[in-house]
């Protein structure tokens, strides 16, 4: 039996969804591959609320977080940096030689619409580099507000890493003004890893087509050619494209996008009942919390690893530990992708349990 995942990513992937992705091979050079490829699309474009480009990359995030930059930036990358995945992509730019400076905060807050405001006024910018909902502290940043500020500034392109939020929390690409909205299928997808779903403005698009070195492997205008014929410059992951193809539907058809931002938000709220209840804290500053996971401050002499182990032993669950450099003052828990309110319940109902006859916290 395996253990089901409530950690952020990956995450527990739904049986219909392991058979769909469990079929022969196509060739993806093929009509059917194509066929797949085509409906799949329009069906992304409805859940990022865009008439604009999307198309996916056969690799997890990291590789369009590096792509995006390598893109578009022709002069130099503001970076929110208020946890270990926003430092990453600050990091990336480093490593591609691409000139970039980190807007930063401590932990556990968000980067304030005012200082971006501030620093894009000096005009050195091109590129703005957000993530949305920093995995590793459990903050979301304020996105409505970046949008505003960033009105101002139609020059620079607003890059929004959507990891851990894209199909479970609204994100509306087109009325925020994205210029690039990314998640990799492990997340709230509910899916293996493997691609990275992206979504590309036209004004991204023409930005491209300027850059002077793109990069070979996530190159926005050659994707651009061979997603308008429903195909891939290269071999793409199929397997998960039959499993994105199968959940879009399930996402649209099925739950419907409305049951499932609500069912997200339902998620957050009692998770946050119950860390208060159980005598926990939230990381995050208040106003700023995930609607997709929760990162919880581990009290003084909490041992977690008996929590998890007694979880997985009794239970076949696990819940997470912490992240970067915060990993041994916090834990946390994904309330994400096809998990259920009732799951929810069940998994507090059995911590509880463990944390009963453990004694803690006090
Ligand atoms: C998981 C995660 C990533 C990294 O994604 P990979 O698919 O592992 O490359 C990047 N950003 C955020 C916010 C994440 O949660």
């Amino acid at each position: 039996m395996h253990d089901r995942l409530f950690i952020p990513g990956p995450v527990e992937v739904r049986p219909e969804l392991l058979q769909a992705i469990a079929r022969p091979q196509v060739g993806h050079r093929t009509q059917a591959y194509m066929d797949v490829h085509a409906a799949t699309i329009p069906m992304l474009k409805k859940i990022l609320y865009t008439e604009q480009e999307v198309m996916f990359f056969t690799c997890s995030a990291t590789g369009v977080m590096e792509g995006s930059i390598r893109n578009l930036c022709q002069k130099k990358v503001l970076n929110t940096v208020n946890g270990a995945f926003s430092k990453r992509w600050f990091k990336i730019a480093g490593f591609n030689g691409i000139p970039a400076d980190a807007l930063e905060v401590p932990m556990g807050q968000a980067v304030r619409p005012e200082a971006v405001d501030k620093a894009l006024a000096t005009g050195q910018y091109d590129v703005f580099c957000a993530v949305f909902n920093e995995t590793s502290t459990g903050v979301r940043a304020p996105l409505e507000e970046y949008a505003e500020v960033l009105k101002k500034y139609p020059d620079v392109m607003f890059c929004v890493d959507a990891v851990s939020a894209m199909a479970g929390d609204k994100i509306e690409t087109d009325k925020l003004g994205l210029d690039v909205c990314l998640a990799g299928t492990q997340k709230c997808w509910g899916l293996p890893t493997g691609l990275c779903v992206t979504m590309i403005s036209n004004k991204a698009m023409k930005r491209a087509e300027q850059a002077k070195a793109p990069g070979y492997y996530v190159n926005f205008v050659d994707a651009k050619k061979s997603n308008d014929k429903h195909q891939t410059p290269h071999t793409p992951g199929i397997p998960i494209l039959f499993g994105l193809h199968a959940q879009c539907e399930h996402i649209l058809n099925v739950e419907g996008l409305d049951n499932r931002w609500k069912r997200h938000l339902d998620m957050q709220k009692l998770t946050h009942e119950w860390v208060k209840k159980a005598g926990f804290e939230l990381f995050p500053e208040k106003g700023y919390e995930s609607v997709t996971l929760s990162c919880i401050k581990k009290p003084e002499g909490f041992d977690f690893k008996t929590l998890n182990g007694q979880l997985s032993k009794r239970h076949h669950c696990i819940i997470s530990n912490g992240y970067g450099d915060i990993k041994e003052q916090t834990f946390r828990i994904a309330h994400m992708a096809d998990t259920t309110v009732s799951e929810m319940k069940t998994l507090f109902g059995w911590i509880d349990a463990i944390l009963a006859e453990m004694k803690v916290p006090a």
